[in-house]
């Protein structure tokens, strides 16, 4: 059996976590997100103790599409520092502003250099620009292809009831940024909110060859039958599991995926294998 990965979890620096009222007030997207008490906040050391418990070996993790440019900066660091503290079990993604600039930029190669293999979670209806604005996103896209990193956005249904932190990156919106950008490798969270359904379509498979779907959060969305119906219609290679902790968590996500129907063989690439080669760790061990 394969390692286990966990492609989308959700970490802060313990200062943060402590001083969350005061860092609610500086950044208006995590106020939406994160003002319930009730909305879970975890620091590294967190994920791991939940890693362990669970039985997940690795975790891709990543603070938050913050608004604040500054905040991300801040929380790359203390995700870089969290990779050099649990190498080879935390993965961190880089969090970036695109409406930065070049200030988003040099952060990208900076996360690059420290050894990210990617950025995200892109937030676009939080941090006050659209995913189909592929004017603003380009030279970013550009900077990431440069430097071979892989771009995990939030995507969501156009339909279905409403939560916190939804927003309206829905598959159009999707579309118009893999059409854009062919050549860059996407990971799009939360089942693409539904973008895999219409690879029923030869051109919109066509268009999706560079795409991945994490199951982030499915369990408040779909029923588990969804990573049975990717699988046959995406190709089991394209399915990422990944649990959103703290939202979910790790276990009962895993028991989740496990129950979900798919063959031992293709449960195997969901839990860990197509991560792994994403990741490139099947070579680097
Ligand atoms: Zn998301």
């Amino acid at each position: 059996m394969g390692s286990i990965i966990d492609f989308h979890t959700h970490i802060f620096p313990p200062e943060i976590v402590a001083r969350r009222a005061e860092f609610l007030t500086r950044d208006a997207w995590l106020e939406e997100l994160y003002g319930s008490p009730k909305a879970k906040m975890a620091t590294a050391d967190d994920l791991i103790a939940s890693m362990d418990a669970a039985g997940v070996d690795v975790s891709v993790a990543f603070p938050f599409g913050w608004r604040d440019a500054g905040l991300a900066q801040e929380c790359n660091s203390y995700v870089i520092e969290a990779m050099r503290r649990y190498p080879g079990r935390i993965v961190g993604l880089c969090a970036l502003q695109p409406t930065a600039g070049r200030r988003a930029i040099a952060e990208m190669e900076r996360c690059a250099r420290a050894g990210m293999p990617g950025f995200g979670e892109l937030m676009p209806h939080g941090q006050g620009y659209r995913l189909s604005d592929t004017k603003l996103l380009a030279p970013l896209v550009e900077a990431a292809l440069a430097l071979g990193l892989f771009c995990l956005t939030h995507t969501s249904e156009p339909v279905g009831h409403s939560y916190h932190g939804k927003g309206d990156v829905t598959p159009v919106e999707f579309q118009a940024f893999i059409a854009a950008f062919p050549t860059l490798r996407v990971v799009a969270a939360h089942w693409g909110g539904g973008f895999p359904f219409y690879e029923l379509m030869p051109e919109v498979q066509t268009a999706a060859a560079n795409v991945w779907y994490d199951s982030a959060a499915s369990l408040f969305l779909y029923r588990p039958e969804i990573f049975p119906t990717v699988a046959r219609i995406a190709g089991p290679r394209k399915i990422l599991w990944g649990s959103d902790y703290p939202l979910i968590a790790q276990a009962r996500m895993l028991g989740y995926a496990r129950a979900s129907g798919l063959t031992e063989e293709e449960l195997a690439l969901a839990l860990g294998g197509n991560a792994a080669a994403l990741l490139g760790l099947d070579h680097a061990g």
